[in-house]
């Protein structure tokens, strides 16, 4: 039996501290007032470039939660999207969105 409920509960909650996370860094950018200091302005437009990379891996991250979210709801999750071979439970333990069983991940990768 596949422990769908478990692996459900597992995606809403990195999906909720993905939001927050998200939440976080967007107040981060939207700051206001810049300082007068030069070289403190240099520092804050660096800084929210590093926060609008971050922003984008949540955002990238995000996409791969919903997307695995529907693939539960539609039982397609236990299964690999490439040969349709079972992708072992321990594996989505570690990677929670995966689409690909082992044999499968390790060939697109070459
Ligand atoms: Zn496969």
């Amino acid at each position: 039996m596949h422990d769908t409920e478990y692996f459900k509960n597992r995606l809403l909650l990195l999906k909720e501290e993905l939001l927050k996370r998200i939440n976080a860094i967007d107040k981060d950018i939207r700051h206001e007032g810049m300082s007068a200091d030069w070289e403190e302005q240099a520092t804050e437009r660096e800084n929210d470039e590093v926060l609008e990379l971050l922003g984008n891996a949540s955002e990238d991250e995000l996409a791969m939660i919903n997307a695995a979210l529907k693939r539960i709801d539609t039982g397609e999750y236990f299964e690999c999207s490439e040969c349709g071979a079972e992708i072992p439970q321990s594996r989505l333990e570690l990677l929670p969105f995966t689409t690909h069983c082992v044999s499968c991940a390790e060939k697109s990768e070459n």
